[in-house]
């Protein structure tokens, strides 16, 4: 089934230049960008999209570290994108991702971890609303 997910590209990513490789794997990988934009969330917009994570002991650092610099919201579409995507990220501890997967490949620790991507099809529906119109997906 044809999905559509929400993939972020971290600012430890941006930063280091790796916004194209990043994007390549995607590609090379049977996942298509349907809609991109690059932004530097406020703390109120990390904030909500986390609001998930309030509770947890990391949130503050979670927020700050998501607000430190440029980061790239893409709406990746293809065949069973939202597991997918997630198999590509590898886990959320770069120390635990399996070889070859993007975390592993550039993460610099479980929280500067270079991407995001939404966990169910809920949450891609949700997370995808949240930056996206509907209308601006190809
Ligand atoms: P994900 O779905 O693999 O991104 O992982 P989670 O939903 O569990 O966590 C969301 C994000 O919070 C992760 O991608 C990390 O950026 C951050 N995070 C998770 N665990 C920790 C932690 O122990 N410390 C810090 N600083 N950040 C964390």
């Amino acid at each position: 089934m044809t999905e559509t997910t929400l993939s972020i590209i971290k600012p430890d990513a941006t930063k280091r230049n790796l916004t194209g490789r990043i994007i390549a794997h995607f590609e090379e990988h049977g996942l298509q960008v349907a809609a991109m934009k690059m932004t530097q969330l406020s703390r109120r917009e990390a904030e909500g999209f986390y609001a998930e994570h309030k509770a947890r002991p990391f949130f503050g650092e979670l927020v700050d570290f998501m607000c430190s610099g440029p980061v790239v919201l893409m709406a990746l579409k293809g065949e069973g994108a939202v597991m997918k995507n997630r198999e590509l990220m590898g886990a959320t501890n770069p120390a635990e991702a399996a070889e070859g997967t993007i975390r592993k490949l550039y993460a610099r620790s479980i929280g500067e971890n270079s991407v995001h991507g939404s966990d169910s099809a809920e949450s891609a529906r949700r997370e995808l609303s949240y930056f996206f119109p509907a209308t601006d997906l190809y």
